[in-house]
């Protein structure tokens, strides 16, 4: 039996993490059907040990398959572990595992063992902002391949990808699961990012009618719940292909969260937009990157956009896409990151960063989601080339009051623009309880955090209304 071992993924382009089904699983299940091997899929929560806590969900083991895992463990003759996380981000429901952990746990298994996915790449993996990825004695795995199988290879996802798309039933998660879907790799500039790996791949887009057939073949399979997330821009398409991609899987598959993920903001047009507005559901968002509104850090990084191109675009999208849908959010909203640690940066970046985002927040534009991490240092990258931690060091001591300014002048702010007390939200699925508090979210690309002060049961979809705020999250009752 061969075995997949679904540890999370999370890259600039590209969630695996759940309620997210990644491609990686998908592809290896359609590469291994194909060659007529029987396949197990399992997760690192099945490999964890359980915290026994009556009042706290344990999101360490909350993706367990429910599966005999002693027999598909010694049924198992090879292992395939699909890792790496190359954005770091915080999880409501799941814990990506890092490779240390991994390693700890698979080192006892005498079967062979293969290393998969972002993690297998030469830039490692690293959780952590704010520091290397990680370093590790890899010693453990007898092949690492990012590409095994030929799971990058277009050529071969186009048949993998519907192979494969069984896998999906036998995720904890399903049906009630989102599943990530390609549309590119790599980054279209030529020269990318001085932080970012996926510039440091060849671009590539895969075809329309292959993306179009796996929505088909994944939604034969059960899944109502879609994000074409896997790519560095959206947009790097033009109006008319993105229009049949769209048009396509509304009229032949009519899900009930179709999404998107990364733009850049200088392929935005209004065109685009509308076109997103009119074939998407409800509660999507833009995220258009960005990192700094500060032109010197910009400039000695390489960023996607300048602080015109930025708010120019944020207005595009509010345009068209604050009209409030079906589910209580508005269609489509930019959503941007601030990166910490990036090269030249000084006290006055912050300065600058807040002047842009109070203008945002005066002429009362919205904004789906401030990210701010600070950068994780890859190999390969420029920033890793160049300076390293350097400005991570010199600025350390002022993230933690950068980043409550943020949450707290604009964060806040922004949260009670953009769903006011009263706001009805609906399909809010019940995921985690803390204490007494329920927390939930609708299933989507960057759902708001509700919670609820009552032990609701888990897994069920509810509506609700908004009754308060905090910085990031909303309060909510159930109705
Ligand atoms: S625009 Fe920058 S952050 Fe986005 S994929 Fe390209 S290099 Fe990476």
């Amino acid at each position: 039996m061969y075995t997949i071992l679904d540890c999370y993924t999370d890259e600039p382009s590209g969630l695996g993490v759940p309620p997210y089904i990644g491609t990686y699983p998908r592809y290896l299940a359609g590469a291994l059907s194909i060659l007529g091997k029987e396949i197990a899929y399992i997760t690192i929560d099945d490999l964890r040990y359980p915290k026994k806590s009556k009042l706290k969900t344990d999101i360490a083991t909350y993706n367990k398959t429910n599966q005999d895992i002693r027999k598909i463990i010694s049924n198992t003759k090879k292992l395939i572990v699909v890792a790496g996380i190359h954005t770091s981000g915080k999880y409501l429901s799941a814990i990506p595992a890092t490779l240390k952990e991994i390693i700890r746990i698979i080192k006892p298994f005498k079967f062979r063992k293969i290393l998969t996915g972002p993690a297998a790449s030469v830039y490692g993996s690293g959780i952590h902002g704010g520091k290397f990825s990680e370093k590790v004695d890899l010693s453990v795995f007898d092949e690492i391949n990012e590409n095994y199988l030929g799971i990058n290879d277009y050529n071969k996802i186009r048949r993998y990808s519907i192979e494969g798309a069984f896998i999906v039933k036998n995720n904890p998660r399903y049906p009630n699961c989102i599943v990530e879907i390609e549309t590119s790799r790599g980054c279209p500039r030529k020269v990318g990012c001085s932080f970012c790996t996926e510039s440091l791949r060849k671009f590539e887009k895969r075809n329309i009618n292959d993306i179009i057939n796996e929505v088909k073949a994944l939604s034969d399979q059960g899944i109502k719940y879609f994000r074409l997330g896997k790519q560095s821009d959206f947009f790097a398409r033009n109006k008319n292909e993105i229009e049949k991609l769209l048009r396509s899987i509304k009229e032949d598959v009519s899900p009930d969260v179709l999404h998107i993920d990364n733009i850049n903001p200088s392929s935005v047009t209004e065109n685009k937009v509308k076109i997103v507005t009119k074939y998407c559901t409800p509660g999507n968002v833009a995220a258009l990157g960005v990192e700094s509104f500060d032109k010197n850090v910009i400039e000695q990084n390489n960023l996607n956009s300048d602080p015109d191109i930025t708010m120019n675009v944020i207005e595009i999208i509010n345009k068209f896409g604050s009209i409030r849908g079906d589910n209580g959010m508005p269609l489509f909203l930019p959503g941007i990151n601030i990166l910490f640690g990036l090269k030249g940066e000084t006290k006055e970046t912050h300065k600058i960063n807040m002047r842009y985002l109070k203008e945002i927040l005066n002429r009362k534009l919205l904004l789906r989601r401030i990210n701010i991490r600070q950068v994780v240092l890859y190999p390969y990258t420029k920033l890793y080339e160049t300076t390293k931690t350097k400005f991570l060091r010199k600025n350390r001591k002022y993230y933690w009051k950068w980043r409550n300014e943020i949450r707290h002048s604009i964060d806040l702010p922004m949260l009670k623009n953009l769903c006011p007390k009263g706001t009805i939200l609906r399909n809010v699925l019940t995921e985690i309880h803390n204490g007494n508090t329920t927390f939930c979210r609708q299933i989507g690309t960057y759902p708001l955090i509700i919670g609820i002060k009552e032990k609701l049961p888990l897994n069920q979809f509810i509506n609700i209304e908004v009754t308060d705020h905090m910085l990031r999250s909303l309060v909510g009752r159930k109705i």
